[in-house]
C-alpha cells in the first residue's frame, strides 16, 4: 500500500493510480488481482482509517501466496500423473502433518467446497485424462511444414484489404448410452453395471463464425444432424460435406450481401475422417491410372488431395478427359502432379510395405503415405 502511494504522488513518474497499484504490485511479485486489492485497501484504509486484516480465510487471499500456491501445484502434478486429481487429494494435502507443519502461521484448514473452487482458480478442470492424440506428431517435419504453409497463408489472406469472416467446421457425435465417465465423488462409493457400447449416434456438423456465432440467417442454417450406421443415412462423406458446405457459402453470402469475404476453415483430424469411406488412403492403390478403381469395392471415389498450398487435387480424371474419363490418375500421375516424381522412377511400394525405416521416398506408396493430407486421414 505504502509503495503504491509512493509510486502514486511521486512527481517524477507521473504514474496513474492503477499503474502505481500495478508496479507495487509486481515489485512486491504479485500480480494484477493483488493491484486491485491494493486499491480497494486503500481506498478503504482512506475512508474508514483501517487497515486491512490480513486473515487469510478467503481462498484467493490464501493462493496468493505463492509458496503455498506453488507447493499445491506440485503436489497436484506429481498425484496428475496417475490418471486423476479429486479436490480431496487437495484436502488431504492441506491437512496433512507436513503442509500444517509448514504453513503454521496461516493455520490452513480446508473444505471440500474450497478444494473444488482452488481447482478451478489453479486452471485445472476435473476430468477423464487426456489421451495424447491431439499432440502425436505435432513436430513431425512434414506436419510442421503444413503448419508454417497454412500460417503463410493465414497470414496472406489477412493482409488483404477483404473484410474476413472466419468460418470454422466441426462436428461432433453424440451416443446414445453417453454419460459422464467422471465424477466427483466419494472414494467409497459402489461401482454399478453400466450397459456396455456407444448405443445410437447422432452426427452434428455445423459452422461457427467469428462474428455471429452459428451460422444461420433467420431460419436458414447449415447445421446438419446425421444418424451415422448402415441402417441409417449411411456414413458422412466428403459428398456430404461438400453439400453442407455449399449451403453454407450460400447462406453466408445471403447474410453478408458482399461486404464480407468468408474463409472457412476445416478440422482435418483422423478421427474426423474414420467413418468416411472416401478417405484419403495410399493403402492399395494401383501405381497407374485404373478405370473404374475405388479404395473399397463398389465404394466411392476417394475425395480429392489437398495440397500445401490450399488447393484441391483431384485423384480421377476428369469426365471429359478424351481418353480416361472418370479413370482414377493412379500413385505415379498424382505424385507427377504433386511435383514429387524423381528422374530415376518409384516401385508402386516396397516390399511387403516394409519401406526401410526413416526413408519418405522409396516407393510411390511411401511418398503418398507421407503427404499431410494422407496423413492426416490414416
Ligand atoms: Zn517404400
Amino acid at each position: 500500500m505504502v509503495g503504491t502511494l509512493n509510486l502514486y504522488f511521486d512527481p517524477n513518474l507521473s504514474l496513474s493510480w492503477r499503474e502505481a497499484s500495478v508496479l507495487a504490485s509486481k515489485a512486491a511479485g504479485y500480480g494484477v488481482y493483488h493491484a486491485r486489492s491494493l486499491r480497494s485497501w486503500i481506498h478503504c484504509y482512506l475512508t474508514t482509517k483501517k487497515l486491512p486484516l490480513h486473515h487469510y480465510g478467503q481462498s484467493q487471499s490464501l493462493l496468493e501466496d505463492e509458496d503455498l500456491s506453488q507447493a499445491i501445484q506440485l503436489h497436484l502434478q506429481e498425484i496428475s500423473k496417475s490418471g486423476y486429481i479429486r479436490a480431496e487429494d487437495i484436502v488431504d494435502f492441506i491437512s496433512s502433518p507436513t503442509m500444517q507443519e509448514q504453513f503454521a502461521d496461516k493455520k490452513l484448514t480446508i473444505t471440500i467446497r474450497r478444494a473444488r473452487h482452488w481447482l478451478h482458480k489453479l486452471e485445472r478442470r476435473y476430468g477423464k485424462k487426456k489421451n495424447g492424440m491431439y499432440i502425436d506428431g505435432h513436430e513431425r517435419e512434414d506436419v510442421v511444414a503444413y503448419q508454417t504453409g497454412f500460417l503463410k497463408h493465414m497470414e496472406e489472406y489477412f493482409r488483404g484489404c477483404f473484410h474476413i469472416i472466419l468460418v470454422t467446421h466441426d462436428e461432433s457425435t453424440f451416443y446414445a448410452k453417453d454419460r459422464r465417465k467422471n465424477q466427483w465423488s466419494h472414494k467409497d462409493n459402489k461401482a454399478v453395471p453400466q450397459a456396455k457400447g456407444e448405443g445410437q449416434s447422432l452426427m452434428i456438423s455445423d459452422f461457427l463464425t467469428s462474428e455471429w456465432g452459428r451460422l444461420v440467417d433467420g431460419d436458414e442454417e447449415a447445421r446438419l444432424v446425421f444418424k451415422a450406421g448402415k441402417n441409417h443415412d449411411g456414413y458422412f462423406t466428403c459428398e456430404e460435406l461438400l453439400q453442407q458446405v455449399d449451403k453454407a457459402i450460400d447462406i453466408f453470402e445471403g447474410k453478408t450481401q458482399g461486404y464480407a469475404v468468408g474463409l472457412f476453415l476445416f478440422d482435418n483430424a483422423p478421427s474426423h475422417q474414420r467413418r468416411a469411406l472416401d478417405a484419403l488412403s495410399a493403402r492399395k492403390m494401383p501405381k497407374g491410372p485404373s478405370n473404374g478403381w475405388t479404395h473399397k469395392k463398389g465404394g466411392p471415389k476417394m475425395c480429392p488431395g489437398v495440397l500445401l498450398n490450399g488447393g484441391f487435387q483431384g485423384l480421377y480424371f476428369s469426365d471429359d478427359d478424351p481418353l480416361m474419363s472418370g479413370w482414377f490418375k493412379g500413385m505415379e500421375h498424382i505424385i507427377r502432379e504433386r511435383g514429387l516424381w524423381p528422374d530415376q522412377g518409384l516401385n508402386a511400394q516396397c516390399e511387403s510395405f516394409k519401406c526401410e525405416e526413416r526413408r519418405t521416398d522409396c516407393c510411390c506408396w511411401r511418398v503418398l503415405f507421407m503427404q499431410p493430407d494422407f496423413v492426416n486421414q490414416k
